[in-house]
């Protein structure tokens, strides 16, 4: 299975991908990740993208899209893979798809996730991270047990600087003017499923799998 999940940011499709690609056995490819990777290791793409991060803009395409398609192309995607913030325009979303039919692949399906934007920002802004162990917390749905300590290695709990409230206005901002465009795009190829994320995870996580049975059942039968 190849899939994408599409959506503005803090709508939970990184929580989702993270759940779905270890229970359906699948890589999970997270653009954001690949770069706050380089960033912290200070790598040449790392120290010219973290600027653009923090300001909550997008970096520019020829610092991402090529580390996403090595990734597809390396041994660990032969799987299959969910794609997690990538593509965010239509010019990486054609170089995924040259990407692909170089190795006469093809996407599955795109799950679109959308929740209102009061819920969106109570997601992002409640977020903290530890960077010690990569645990993650929310200040409302999953507080640690000491306000802003991790309960389990005890560092200090930290917000990403484009989770603040300021950043993530930008942020929702050029997702509608730059990345919502790909809805209609995948929509025309007859790939996308729309998943609606202002429930629950485990709601969720459940609208997602039954997206992925019709999926199989189609593809039975087909052949
Ligand atoms: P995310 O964790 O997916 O919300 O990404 C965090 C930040 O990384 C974004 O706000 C962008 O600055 C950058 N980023 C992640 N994926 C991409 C992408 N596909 N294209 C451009 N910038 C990206």
């Amino acid at each position: 299975m190849r899939l994408i999940f599409h959506g503005p940011p803090g709508v939970g499709k990184g929580t989702q991908a993270g759940r779905i690609s270890l229970a359906e056995n699948l890589s999970h490819i997270s653009s954001g990740d690949l770069l706050r990777t380089a960033v912290d290791a200070k790598t040449e793409i790392g120290l010219k993208a973290k600027e653009y991060i923090e300001n909550g803009l997008l970096v520019p395409d020829e610092l991402i899209v090529n580390i996403v398609a090595d990734k597809i192309n390396s041994a660990e995607c032969d799987k299959g893979f969910i794609l997690d913030g990538f593509p965010r325009n239509l010019s990486q979303a054609r170089v995924l798809d040259s990407t692909l039919e170089k190795v006469e692949r093809k996407l599955d399906r795109v799950f679109s996730f959308t929740a209102s934007e009061e819920v969106i920002i109570t997601r992002i802004s409640g977020r903290r991270l530890c960077k010690s162990c990569g645990a993650h917390y929310h200040e409302i749905f999953s507080p640690p047990l000491k306000e802003n300590v991790c309960d389990k290695c005890d560092a200090k709990l930290f917000q990403r600087k484009d989770d603040y409230p300021e950043t993530i206005k930008v942020r929702l901002k050029v997702y509608k003017e730059q990345t919502e465009a790909l809805i209609d795009y995948y929509n025309k190829k007859g790939i996308l499923i729309e998943v609606d994320c202002n429930g629950d995870k485990k709601e969720i996580q459940e609208n997602i799998l039954t997206g992925l049975r019709s999926m199989s059942e189609e593809k039975r039968d087909l052949e």
